[in-house]
């Protein structure tokens, strides 16, 4: 299998601080991998490096067998690599309808194409298609989440940057949130490095992950050995 992403050997520093210390990680085609960690690990700093929003001070990443660092965010993003960022970020003044226009003038399909697309959107989200006419604010956290990863979705990505999907969400929501994204993943091949302090959540709804400690990677492994591995069940599993 190829990969999608690549990273090797990167750093990432504020100032004179490094919040992520040479980490190597990869997520294959159609893959999905969880990065987890406790708060302030650098889990939300490697995906801003991913995307350029902070520059790496070391080391390299490769997106689809090209290298990033002379890319910017938004080039980046119109090839495919599309960052949900924490806190979801809807324009909370538009509709849900309009939120998802918004995306789609962005994006490169018109017409027809693009009418599928947003109908397989609501879909996917059928909590979005009843609420399409209300104002984004007045949404729930779990339906916000649902229309930012919508409007991720329209720009076709093929790979799905996410952080903490399951912020502030019931754990009922969080699951079905979660688990949207991995059925999505699997019907559409869809690639996903999804960022999650939920560990338990996130392992349940991957294929591989990887364990953050203060800007290293101190595990990685399938998911299903990280749910058996006593570290990582001691300290993320609660068990
Ligand atoms: P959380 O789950 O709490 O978001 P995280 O694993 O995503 O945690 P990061 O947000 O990547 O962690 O933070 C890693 C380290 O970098 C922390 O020590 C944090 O205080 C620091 N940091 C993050 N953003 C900045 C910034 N803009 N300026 C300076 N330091 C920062």
């Amino acid at each position: 299998m190829t990969n999608i992403l690549e990273i090797n050997d990167l750093v990432l520093s504020y100032g004179a601080a490094a919040a992520v210390r040479g980490i190597n990680l990869h997520v294959a085609e159609g893959e999905v991998v969880t990065l987890i960690g406790a708060n302030g690990a650098g889990k939300s700093t490697t995906l801003k490096g991913i995307v350029g929003l902070v520059k790496p001070s070391g080391g390299s990443v490769t997106f689809a067998g090209e290298p990033t660092a002379k890319r910017r965010t938004d080039w980046l993003a119109r090839h495919g690599m599309n960052l949900v960022p924490e806190g979801r970020k809807v324009f909370a003044a538009l509709t849900v309808a309009e939120n998802l226009d918004v995306a789609a003038s962005a994006s490169n399909l018109r017409g027809h194409a693009l009418k599928e697309l947003i109908r397989e959107i609501y879909g996917i989200f059928p909590r979005l298609d009843e609420r399409k006419d209300s104002l984004s604010w007045t949404l729930s956290g779990g339906e916000q989440q649902m229309l930012a990863m919508g409007r991720a979705l329209i720009a076709k990505p093929r790979l799905l940057l996410l952080d903490e999907p399951s912020l502030g969400l019931s754990p009922k929501l969080a699951t079905e949130v979660v688990q949207l994204i991995s059925r999505y993943s699997r019907d559409h091949g869809l690639s996903v490095l999804l960022v999650e302090q939920n560990a338990r959540l996130a392992l349940s709804a991957s294929d591989r992950g990887y364990v953050m400690e203060t800007g290293r990677i101190v595990a990685e492994g399938s998911a299903d050995d990280l749910q058996d591995n006593q570290e990582v069940r001691r300290a993320y599993l609660g068990s």
